[in-house]
């Protein structure tokens, strides 16, 4: 029977309607941390005000659970984020180059998408959380 279990969000990229939570533990661990991050910061969008163009504290979503980096962007800026389950906002001297290619980058934070084996697993922990926390892909 099709259709049956979880909804995959539909994001336009093929491998994000096959992946799998499971990938090898160093990758797992990795994205765990990144969509962590990414939990806490749709917290702060969710308790935001919603002030165009006002300036929010967010944090690093990087791989590294000893980071404490906090990155100012607005709630639009945050929420282009959603375009990829891949994307995380990470400080700029945070790009691990083996498992994420900039995106965009501004003098406040850095846009990256994972890759390879990373990037499946955190498409597929972040489709898990906005499913969870109801977050619209827009
Ligand atoms: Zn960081």
């Amino acid at each position: 029977m099709s259709g049956q279990g979880l909804m995959v969000v539909e994001t336009g990229s093929p491998a994000t309607t096959q992946t799998s939570c499971v990938g090898d533990d160093r990758a797992r661990t990795a994205a765990q941390i990144a969509v962590l991050f990414k939990e806490l910061n749709e917290r702060i969008m969710a308790l935001s005000f919603n002030v165009p163009g006002e300036m929010l504290g967010f944090v690093c979503e990087c791989t590294s659970l000893e980071c404490r980096v906090h990155l100012r962007l607005t709630a639009e800026e945050y929420r282009s984020t959603h375009a990829n389950p891949r994307y995380s906002v990470i400080s700029c001297d945070h790009v691990i180059q083996d498992s994420e290619v900039v995106v965009a980058t501004t003098d406040r934070y850095t846009l990256t998408e994972r890759i390879g084996g990373a990037g499946d697993v955190t498409a597929c922990l972040t489709a898990d959380l906005w499913r969870r926390l109801g977050t619209r892909n827009d």
